[in-house]
């Protein structure tokens, strides 16, 4: 630790490491941590051409290099991920480091055929003699800011596609979960050199990142900060894809299966203690099965409580008390759990007759709670579910599939299942996506090279005739423009083939 609060400690040659210790935030503390994330920056950027210059095959071919090191070290991480997150073991393994061997292999199999030039159609008659291609071409730097949660699968969504599109990374990781992040990039800077950095602190060192002018910024994290991030990119004009806080809703129908359905949702709300964008923390159950479904849920919810690890942070826990209070507060009622007795953990809450304006209806809460509320009909359980400024994911549960796919078209989320609930994070090919509080970012699938690459237009023209609208006008240029608007009204060329006949003439005589 330096007198200024910062241990600065090298993971390894190739990935700068900013530790920023509790001590205070000092002008000189700002100013080193400044420096080192702008070094981190810099050799990046120095890195990046070179690693642009090589075809997508060749970069797929060192990312194949890399997935290996870093998955012959799967045991270590699973490990540290445990470690810091206090998820267990087995999460570890299947929440982060399979979907890292999933992503490394999905990426480099299909991703150098989605970074190929696409060839433009330009119209033969209109404008003869051109070809264009529109070419992804890599951003740059790539900042990633993550969240703690997911500590490694998160950050590798986008660090992989990232690279593969020729762009160096630096990560910042959560202050939460600094060893996996840390960990991950040493092991791809084994391979890849410094096209990957890993930049560790707190929010002054993520606000410092962003300030240091990366070419694009991915960040993931909650709402409230992810909006300051967007802001600070919009003025330095970064482009800036964020995904953001949840408050998902999970729709049982009247016709639903009622222990499969109860399992499933008593997963969705607990798993990783409630710790997912995507979590259920609405539960709307159809009158006509709540009798029968609301006690089957509480059992399910009571059967894993042993298995529900504890909240990670400090303030993550004084979040959720907070809205287990505020629940008191208003006088709602715990169909199970509820508060905790002591510093022991949050056991699986359902909380019923709460306000709309309850802490827990209208914030997002990342435990393990949802509230209930029970509706007549789809329209009174949509109506409920969109009641939300959140837009991450949604489902709906029920035995009718078309009907229940009908319901879930209707919920204004960036993602919807029947009969399961956010498993699909873990699928590469699928987008994780979603609107409104939830952010404007995007993870996974070919869409989100849209974010990590911009398009470039590259146009040959081979003719060697002048321009039809180059000066000078005369009337045969409006004869043209009348005759193809004709030809894309009523077909046909005739009339069109006769005024190009008359611009040839116009060339030649223009020609000295
Ligand atoms: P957070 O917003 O507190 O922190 C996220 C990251 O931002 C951390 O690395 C943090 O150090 C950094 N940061 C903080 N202040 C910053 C600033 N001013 N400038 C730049 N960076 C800054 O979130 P968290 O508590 O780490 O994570 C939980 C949140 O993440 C929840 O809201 C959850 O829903 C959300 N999340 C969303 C998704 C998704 O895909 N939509 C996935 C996982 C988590």
């Amino acid at each position: 630790m330096t007198a200024s609060g910062f241990t600065i400690t090298p993971v390894s040659p190739l990935a700068v490491r900013v530790t920023q210790g509790y001590g205070g935030g000092t002008e000189a503390h700002m100013d080193e941590s400044t420096a080192r994330v702008e070094a981190a920056l810099a050799a990046a950027r120095a890195a990046q051409p070179s690693w642009a210059a090589l075809s997508p095959a060749a970069r797929a071919s060192k990312l194949r290099a890399a997935a290996k090191v870093c998955l012959e070290g799967a045991d270590t991480l699973a490990a540290i991920v445990s470690e810091e997150t206090g998820k267990p073991l087995g999460e570890a393994y299947s929440g982060d480091v399979l979907g890292v061997a999933d992503l490394f292999a999905y990426w480099t199999k299909h991703g150098p055929a989605w970074l190929a030039p696409r060839k433009a159609r330009i119209p033969t008659l209109d404008m003869p003699g051109k070809r264009g291609v529109v070419e992804r071409e890599a951003r740059g730097v790539v900042a990633v800011i993550s969240p703690w949660n997911y500590p490694v699968a998160l950050p590798m969504r986008v660090i992989v596609p990232a690279l593969l599109a020729g762009n160096a990374v630096v990560l910042k990781p959560s202050e939460f979960t600094p060893r996996s992040g840390a960990w991950l990039i040493a092991k791809l800077a084994e391979v890849l050199g410094p096209v990957v950095q890993c930049v560790e602190g707190d929010g002054a060192a993520g606000a410092a990142l962003v300030a240091a002018r990366p070419d694009h910024v991915h960040f993931t994290g909650s709402t409230g900060t992810g909006r300051k991030v967007a802001v600070t990119c919009a003025e330095l004009g970064i482009p800036c894809d964020a995904e953001l806080g949840g408050k998902d809703a999970a729709i049982v129908r009247a016709d639903a299966a009622i222990e499969r359905t109860a399992a499933g949702i008593a997963w969705g709300v607990v798993h990783n203690a409630g710790q997912d964008c995507a979590s259920i923390e609405r539960v709307l159950v159809d009158a006509a099965i709540a009798d029968r479904f609301l006690p089957a849920l509480v059992a399910a919810m009571d059967r894993v409580a042993a298995e529900v690890p504890g909240l990670t942070t400090a303030p993550q826990r004084a979040t959720v008390l907070a809205h287990l209070r505020d629940a008191v507060d208003r006088g709602a009622r715990f169909l199970c759990g509820g508060l905790p007795d002591g510093d022991g953990p949050v056991p699986p809450t359902l909380i019923a007759d709460l306000p709309r304006d309850g802490a827990a209806w209208r914030d997002e809460s990342f435990g393990p709670l949802a509230v209930v509320e029970v509706h007549a009909g789809d329209d009174a359980l949509v109506a409920a579910a969109n009641d939300t400024v959140y837009g991450l994911g949604g489902s709906v549960w029920g035995a009718d599939l078309a009907a229940a796919e009908a319901v879930a078209r209707r919920l204004r989320t960036g993602m919807v299942w029947v009969n399961n609930h956010a498993f699909t994070g873990a699928i590469p090919d699928l987008p994780w996506v979603g609107r409104g509080a939830s952010g404007l970012g995007l993870m996974s699938s070919p869409e989100a090279l849209d974010h990590l690459t911009r398009p470039r237009v590259v146009v040959v023209d081979r003719s060697t005739a002048i321009e039809p609208w180059w000066y000078p006008y005369g009337p045969t240029l409006v004869d043209l423009m009348k005759q193809l608007i004709v030809r894309q009204r009523d077909g046909g060329l005739g009339a069109l083939l006769a005024t190009l006949g008359k611009l040839n003439a116009r060339n030649k005589a223009l020609r000295p």
